[in-house]
């Protein structure tokens, strides 16, 4: 249930209907927006008398919320979350762009895809150190050194990191890990999630293979519903009948998100078509669909790559989409 405080209400007053609906059992979340204040109702809102708090004055009107999302939920915070990371933003209006290899390799390798993305304009590098492999005979990751070497590429460029975990214990090597990637994998690792729920640190929750957007937005709300509100959400390709692509990019996926939740939404054109060549065009759609940002992996050397190397572009490959990203995004404003 939201109930929207007509304009021009005092702390005072917000404050004495919050203590009153939360003598109720009910935990309530304020957005304060610039042009009006929604509270949202979480909880047994089935014992709340709807026609008593529409007629208190400082309430504008009252709606219940059918869907079961509800702090992810647009109707109960209507303006976009925006998170910042870095030079990064997320949200809002703005469009945040994260680069690098699927997997760390070496120094060697993180630094130089790190310094390249960055002077194409990244403003936060990505890289795999926990990789979840579809054969347990497949490069697993470099692990705590894949961590090391990307506080290490940190370091050298400037740039804030993003990267995979895939178990809770691991949590510890994570502190200076700027944000948090849950893969498609474990978009329903449900215990994982609340874990992650109690940390103060941004979550790229990425779409589970065959997962709906509700689904997607429920595992949202388990991070939210423990607290953690900086939740970025990533549609990363689905699966379909259809084998010519990895996956199939669902671009429907960003303006249906838009319309159900303040959280911003990035795309990864690299996961969604398994294909170096279709992740230009993919990314520029995504772009010209109103993501707040895309995913893309960048090697420096994707015939060698240990992994994802099919899909993986260049350096040179990223400049110059990041250009015709820039010039898309030019048109649209
Ligand atoms: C990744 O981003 O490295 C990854 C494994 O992606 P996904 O979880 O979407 O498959
Ligand atoms: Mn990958």
């Amino acid at each position: 249930m939201i109930a929207i405080l007509k304009h021009g209400v005092t702390q005072e007053q917000t404050n004495h209907l919050v203590a009153w609906l939360k003598r109720m059992n009910l935990d309530v979340h304020i957005s304060q927006g610039e042009e009006v204040t929604v509270l949202g109702l979480i909880g047994d809102t089935s014992r709340v008398d709807m026609e008593l708090l529409s007629s208190l004055e400082i309430v504008d009107s009252v709606k219940r919320v059918s869907e079961p999302f509800k702090q992810a939920n647009r109707k109960f915070h209507p303006e976009d979350t925006v998170i910042r990371v870095g030079d990064a933003v997320f949200g809002g209006g703005s469009f945040a762009m994260i680069a690098g290899p699927c997997s760390v390799e070496s120094e060697e390798q993180i630094i130089e895809v790190a310094t390249a993305v960055k002077e194409a304009g990244a403003q936060v590098l990505r890289g795999g150190a926990f990789k979840p492999r579809t054969s347990p005979y497949a490069f697993q990751g470099l692990k705590d050194e894949g961590i090391r070497l990307l506080l290490e590429a940190k370091k050298a460029t400037g740039l804030p990191i993003v990267t995979e975990i895939m178990t809770i214990t691991a949590l510890d090597l994570f502190d200076e890990v700027d944000i948090i990637q849950v893969g498609a994998r474990n978009m329903q690792n449900f215990d994982l999630l609340k874990e992650l729920g109690k940390t103060h640190k941004p979550i790229l929750l990425k779409r589970g293979l065959a997962n709906t957007l509700q689904e997607l937005l429920m595992s949202a709300e388990y991070i939210m519903s423990e607290g953690n509100e900086q939740v970025i959400l990533c549609e990363r390709g689905i699966r379909t009948f259809e084998t010519y692509t990895r996956n199939t990019l669902d671009l429907s996926a960003v303006p249906v998100l838009h319309e159900l939740t303040h959280l911003p939404v990035v795309v990864d054109p690299s996961h969604a078509t398994g294909k170096a060549r279709l992740v230009p065009s993919m990314a520029a759609a995504a772009a010209a669909a109103g993501a707040d940002g895309i995913m893309v992996e960048v090697h420096n050397n994707p015939s060698r790559a240990l992994c994802d190397g099919a899909q993986s572009i260049t350096p040179a490959q990223f400049a110059k989409l990041s250009a015709q990203l820039t010039a898309i995004r030019g048109v649209l404003q």
